[in-house]
């Protein structure tokens, strides 16, 4: 089931530089925000940042024909 996190890192770039929110943990390294309830549940290559997922709606919602 769920890895239980006691300390946050990157899944980036796995430093421990981070900055801790509610919701979302902010890399200082990469400038990347990570949703923390990806975190210990998907492998850490396969999470995509806050900013990469906005990335994704925004091309599925203007997709030009
Ligand atoms: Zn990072």
């Amino acid at each position: 089931m769920f890895k239980r996190i006691e300390k946050y890192k990157c899944p980036r770039c796995e430093s421990e530089d981070i900055l801790e929110f509610d919701n979302f943990i902010s890399c200082y390294k990469c400038h990347l925000d990570f949703d923390k309830k990806f975190l210990g549940v998907i492998n850490d290559e396969n999470i995509l940042a806050r900013e990469e997922l906005k990335g994704i709606f925004d091309t599925f919602s203007k997709r030009d024909t």
